[in-house]
């Protein structure tokens, strides 16, 4: 029997017939995303139901030296779950239970399947009072993808996602089933405890150091009324201060900018988006009110700070919904491609990263789009710069790659961090680093995965 034959017969031995291929119709959809990464080669697909068949896989892949790319939903759009050489997608999707909410010390456990969409109804049905910080993307994506890269979702102004991690259940590249967290010592998934925080060696690795199959998130006090107040500028300059001066507060749960050059009469602003939540009229009302005056204290006569005020009624449903409806707008250009590229910065690079994103647009062909997040009370700001392409397009395609490896150069000489790199910008930050962190990077990945299966072309120089 060939290789490829009984690597498959031993795949369908763990998982069954049903649930793995290798037919070129089904490794079509794993071997390309949303974004502008050109299709790369699968040999099969895999979607495990339990911890057990997932330790089998990486038993196999080890035995066999072939590589394994862990998917959730697969949509960080970056080429990050389309293996660089070929090899075996898990999709993570049938590992999706709701394992646990405990109500009284705010968290959720669940399995790295469990889909953003399915954890927000879960918890609207059964624990109303309490939500969880649930991104803009499309529903399908999973909360473990999301954490593992570094997300951020509603109440961004708690932290990123990756903060909210109490703990997590890996099968590491060599088969051993691990725990980090409080879990590892004790049946409550409540923190990271006074331990060494292991989990820092799954977050931001892109799968490259283990398969995680169970995770813990804290979620949060879910507030009856929400709603969002909006600022506007004419000028980037003065988003550092407003930012300031509203994070100064401590009363928003998000605060999200942007700007679009289509419709025309966008052109030119950027918008400030704060959303404000609270149990009664009266909390809102207060709210409000102190957001009122902070256009009093920001810029001067002609740079200045305007408040719209709440959104209107109408568009209320559409800004406040969660998801809300940036993932929908985000096919403008109506060709099905989007590409999102992003860099985490620090706040007093936004106005440059503003200004040269616009050129960097233009220069290719492009309307500028921007939606930014500011992070963790103003510590960072998740610079998101939006290339919305026709994908039956190629020539459309490429503008957008180039805009997005001239955005994630732009980053790094800014001084910021490409968010979810592509593989050309993994390697232009690993040039960058400090050689001794680079060293510590190769050593960890040889420690934990001495065979190099797990997702690997990712993070090598
Ligand atoms: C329109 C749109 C809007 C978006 N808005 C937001 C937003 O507001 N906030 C935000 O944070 N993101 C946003 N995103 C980006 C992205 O979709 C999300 O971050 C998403 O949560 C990623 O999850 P995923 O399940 O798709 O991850 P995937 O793309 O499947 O995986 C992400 C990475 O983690 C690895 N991985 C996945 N599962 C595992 C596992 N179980 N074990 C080990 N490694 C694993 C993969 O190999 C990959 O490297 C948006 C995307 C789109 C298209």
């Amino acid at each position: 029997m060939g290789r490829e034959k009984s690597i498959y017969n031993a795949l369908v031995d763990i998982v069954g017939e049903d649930f793995v291929s290798n037919e070129p119709e089904d490794l079509y959809l794993y071997s390309r995303d949303g974004g502008t990464t050109k299709p790369r080669g699968v040999d099969y697909v895999v979607v495990p139901k339990t911890v057990e068949e997932v330790q089998q896989i990486v038993i196999l892949a080890n035995r066999e030296k072939v590589p394994i790319t862990p998917m959730g939903g697969g949509l960080t759009l970056n080429g990050l779950v389309i293996p660089v050489h070929g090899g075996i997608v898990i999709d993570m999707k049938r590992m999706d239970r709701i394992i646990e909410v405990n109500e009284s010390s705010r968290y959720v456990v669940l399995e790295a399947g469990v889909s953003q969409g399915a954890l927000l109804s879960y918890l609207r049905k059964n624990h109303p009072d309490l939500q969880h910080s649930m991104p803009e993307a499309p529903s399908i994506a999973t909360v473990v993808g999301n954490i593992l890269i570094r997300g951020h979702g509603s109440l961004s102004q708690c932290g990123d996602n990756s903060n909210m991690l109490n703990g997590m259940e890996i099968v590491l590249p060599t088969g051993e089933i691990c725990q980090v967290g409080s879990c590892s010592a004790s049946p409550h998934w409540f923190g990271k405890g006074p331990l060494p925080d292991l989990a820092g060696l799954f977050i931001g690795w892109f799968g490259t150091t283990g398969i995680v199959t169970k995770a813990s998130l804290r979620l949060y006090p879910r507030p009856e009324k929400r709603d969002m107040v909006l600022f506007v500028t004419q000028n980037p300059d003065l988003i550092p201060e407003l930012v300031y001066k509203l994070t100064q507060t401590r009363i928003a749960d998000n605060i999200g900018m942007m700007e679009q050059e289509k419709p025309e009469y966008m052109k030119g602003y950027q918008f400030t988006g704060v959303i404000i939540s609270g149990d009664s009229e009266e909390e809102m009302d207060y709210k409000r009110k102190v957001l009122d005056k902070i256009p009093q204290t920001c810029g001067d006569g002609e740079n200045k700070v305007t408040l719209l005020g709440e959104i209107p009624p109408s568009s209320k449903e559409r800004f406040l919904e969660e998801p809300p409806f940036a993932a929908v707008a985000a096919d403008f250009r109506k060709g099905g491609g989007f590409q999102y590229c992003a860099i985490m910065m620090p706040i007093e690079k936004v106005p440059e990263a503003w200004r040269r994103g616009i050129e960097i647009a233009h220069n290719n062909g492009m309307l500028f789009q921007c939606a930014n997040q500011v992070m963790s009370a103003g510590h960072e700001v998740m610079f998101g710069y939006n290339y919305s392409f026709n994908r039956a397009d190629e020539e459309d395609a490429e503008r957008a790659r180039k805009a997005m490896q001239e955005t994630n150069k732009l980053g790094l000489e800014l001084g910021g961090i490409p968010w979810k790199a592509d593989l050309q910008a993994q390697k232009e930050i690993v040039e960058k680093m400090d050689p001794n962190t680079r060293e510590l990077m190769k050593k960890v990945k040889k420690l934990l995965d001495p065979n190099g299966i797990m997702n690997p072309g990712n993070w090598e120089d």
